[in-house]
């Protein structure tokens, strides 16, 4: 069959997010207002002077392909920022500047997996780490924690994980989907035992500037530096702008890796993608140079917003979802919601009652199962508070409808 596909697309599923939105610009496009909870984007625009500086960048002609994994400017921006906010200096050597930070874990995949190499992958976990890997030809392992122990990995069950064919393990800190961050002990605890086992360690921290209440991220690089020297020439940090500044769309993420893995990097994207776009690598350097009060002023305006979010998510559902420490994401137990109808079939698992919160309250969302968690539901609360509420009350209003309860 010289025409079929290729058999690694057999085991891989769609991103469920992807597949949420297009279902929800359906029922947009059918003139129908759908409350954003599936998204994972900020709603706010990136500061103005990031909007100037990739304007002056392709006014003094930003058209031209850069160096393939970043130009200097944008790598030194990102050391700089790196030792800001994070605590730790990482030489340029070290970074990789991709199209998005999607893309920097893609070439991690391909640079660093292959057939019959596990990576351990605690769940909830976001929707393309394991994807990726299996795109590959590898085999995600996936460890499952609890609510109850606040959907953080415990050292004992990531010891329990590894075995000598472990290559890597893929931690995300504050999580998406549960918003779960590590703080400085736990982490610590955590690459104790990665310390004692050779394998590669990925932290993903796109979300580490948005964490609440005061809650000090403390980089794993950092930790490792400062209490695990043998672990500093396996320790991949993976970042992004699409978070932290509302760039999503313009597709900058990197990942900062030992020199060698990033020569190795620099191969894979040279026969990829080349440079991610260069004026997209300027707006960047703009928001990782420029005044940090925007990033400081979403991280207030999404702390409040968590709060309306899962009071409300709490009430209807009767769940007692911890307050997540970052991210924008309620992750929330909605087996208490099951039995309600869809499509004539009464519905007993989170896919069907992420559907039925689509069609009966408009409410867009994505079910746990897409994150390796069935029975709970992902909601965004990267919208303002008025349309938080909204979609709030229409849930409600479905439940009364559907005789769950009184009006
Ligand atoms: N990691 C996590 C945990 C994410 O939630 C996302 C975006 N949803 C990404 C990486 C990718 O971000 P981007 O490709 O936009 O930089």
């Amino acid at each position: 069959m010289p025409r079929n596909f290729a058999k690694r697309l057999d085991t891989v599923a769609p991103s469920a997010t992807l597949v949420m939105n297009a279902r929800a610009a359906e029922l947009r496009a059918r003139g129908i207002d759908v409350f954003p909870f599936g998204v994972g984007e900020p709603d706010f625009e990136p500061p103005a002077f990031v909007l100037d500086a990739a304007k002056t960048a392709i006014d003094r002609g930003s058209s031209k392909y850069t160096a393939v994994t970043g130009i200097a400017p944008l790598k030194e921006a990102i050391c700089k920022a790196t030792e800001r906010s994070r605590g730790w200096a990482p030489s340029p050597r070290q970074v990789t500047v991709s199209v998005g930070a999607k893309h920097a874990l893609f070439n991690l995949a391909l640079a660093l997996y292959e057939e019959g190499d596990e990576v351990v992958i605690p769940s909830p976990c976001w929707v393309s780490y394991p994807e990726q890997v299996r795109l590959v030809g590898a085999t995600p392992v996936i460890v499952p924690t609890t609510e109850a122990e606040g959907w953080k990995l415990s050292p004992s069950a990531l010891r329990a994980s590894l075995t000598p064919k472990t290559k890597a393990v893929l931690l995300c800190s504050p999580s998406n989907p549960t918003g779960a961050a590590y703080d400085e002990k736990s982490m610590r605890a955590l690459l104790e035992v990665l310390d004692a086992h050779d394998c590669w360690v990925i932290v993903d921290e796109i979300y580490a500037e948005l964490a609440y209440d005061g809650f000090n991220y403390v980089s794993a690089a950092r930790i490792a530096r400062e209490h695990f020297p043998g672990l500093v020439e396996r320790i991949i940090v993976v970042d992004g702008v699409s978070k932290q500044y509302a760039m999503t769309g313009w597709r900058i993420g990197w990942c900062i890796t030992p020199v060698a893995l990033a020569q190795a990097l620099d191969i894979v994207q040279g026969q990829s993608t080349t440079n991610p776009t260069a004026v997209a690598q300027h707006a960047a350097i703009a928001a990782l140079n420029g005044p940090q009060e925007e990033t400081l002023r979403m991280r207030a305006v999404f702390q409040a917003r968590r709060d309306v979010m899962l009071a409300g998510l709490r009430e209807i559902t009767g769940s007692h979802a911890p307050s997540p420490e970052g991210a924008f994401y309620a992750f929330v137990d909605c087996r208490s919601l099951y039995g309600v109808t869809h499509a004539g079939k009464v519905v007993d698992n989170d896919a069907d009652l992420a559907l039925w919160l689509l069609d009966e309250a408009h409410v867009a969302t994505v079910a746990g199962s897409a994150f390796s968690a069935p029975g709970y539901i992902r909601f965004s609360y990267a919208t303002n508070e008025e349309r938080i509420r909204g979609g709030l009350d229409s849930i409600r209003k479905s439940l009364v409808r559907a005789g769950r309860r009184a009006s």
